[in-house]
């Protein structure tokens, strides 16, 4: 927690600022883990992981608005419209919070979120929602938040939350929130398949536990040849190189999966894989048209509810209004 000191020249630096903002609107971005690699349970109840997240073109908008009222008013649309806590249970609504707490200010905002990210679909669109509610709150209370101080609030918000702040590609080690920045080449065309329905991420990492039958478990790794095919923007190499230590559990849990992955596979992706815990389905495409055709192709084949794609690497979270 900052000092009282802290939030004093804050606050004073930010009045200093002739903008009187009612409006804030953020950008933030899914992601794909181009390898998750599960280790061994920790005391704590987590599994230690090694993964390489990328931030992919497929986007949610997080609109914060100067209230009338004090207190936290959240709205949902798109994605997942209506199903959605929109109170504590969301959270969105907790990083508008624990901002305020952090910076020692009211927590007064109507927020509004734009969904296009899947729900419940291994692409962290929770995170994300809270990483753009972080940013855009911040703006909003004028309150300039150093980086690695929003960072450590995303840590406490949730594994993913770090990323979508962060961006570009990166990898994840701990429960994932600890991240170092990976150079990449280039962009990888991405074309992901949606399905009817979430799968829930803790009951698909027990089943990863339930597949291990208490076999030990190696420490988790990240491949040499995925650095290289990301360093050196080879999607060739990247197809190949895609592996997710979670992709047996989400398909025992979800068995039409496997059908979707053969479908990518036979129009041509360079590789594929179930997005972190899926169930949304990953490919890679040759270039744009390829993804195009991919894209067309799995429509077509009604082996999901919808198709997206987006390139990657895109930075972070954004200001953009
Ligand atoms: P991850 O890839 O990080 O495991 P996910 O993409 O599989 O996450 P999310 O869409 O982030 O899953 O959300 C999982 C659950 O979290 C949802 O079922 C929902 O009840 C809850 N949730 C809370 N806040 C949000 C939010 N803003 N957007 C989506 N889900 C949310």
């Amino acid at each position: 927690m900052p000092s009282r000191e802290g939030a004093r020249r804050r606050s004073e630096r930010h009045s200093l600022r002739d903008v009187s903002k009612t409006s804030v609107t953020v950008r933030v971005p899914a992601k794909v883990n181009l390898q998750l690699s599960v280790g061994p349970v920790r005391s704590d109840g987590y599994h230690e992981l090694a993964t390489v997240f990328q931030a992919v073109g497929l986007y949610d908008e997080v609109i914060a608005r100067t209230p009338s009222e004090p207190g936290i008013r959240l709205t949902i649309s798109g994605e997942g419209e209506g199903t959605l806590p929109l109170g504590e249970g969301n959270l969105a609504y907790r990083a508008a919070r624990l901002l305020a707490e952090h910076a020692g200010v009211e927590a007064a905002v109507d927020l509004h979120i734009h969904k296009a990210i899947p729900i419940a679909g291994g692409m962290a669109g929770g995170s994300a929602d809270a990483a753009g509610t972080l940013l855009a709150c911040d703006a909003l209370w004028r309150q300039g938040t150093p980086r690695e101080e929003l960072m450590a609030l995303a840590a406490e918000l949730g594994s993913d939350v770090p990323f979508a702040l962060h961006g570009g590609t990166a990898i994840g080690t701990g429960r994932g929130e600890s991240l170092t920045s990976v150079l990449s080449r280039g962009e990888f065309h991405w074309v992901f398949a949606l399905a009817d329905g979430g799968l829930s991420t803790p009951a698909v990492y027990g089943e990863c536990d339930r597949l291990r039958d208490g076999r030990s478990v190696p420490d988790p790794y990240v491949s040499d040849m995925l650095m290289q095919a990301v360093r050196a923007g080879d999607a060739v190499l990247l197809g190949k190189a895609l592996h997710n230590d979670l992709q047996p559990a989400a398909l025992a849990l979800r068995p039409a999966l496997r059908q979707t992955l053969e479908v990518g596979e036979d129009y041509g992706a360079l590789g594929s894989l179930v997005s972190g815990s899926g169930p949304t389905c990953a490919f890679v495409a040759r270039d744009e048209e390829h993804s195009l055709d991919l894209a067309v192709s799995l429509t077509a084949s009604g082996v999901c509810r919808t198709v997206r794609r987006a390139v990657g690497p895109v930075p972070g979270a954004r200001v953009i209004g």
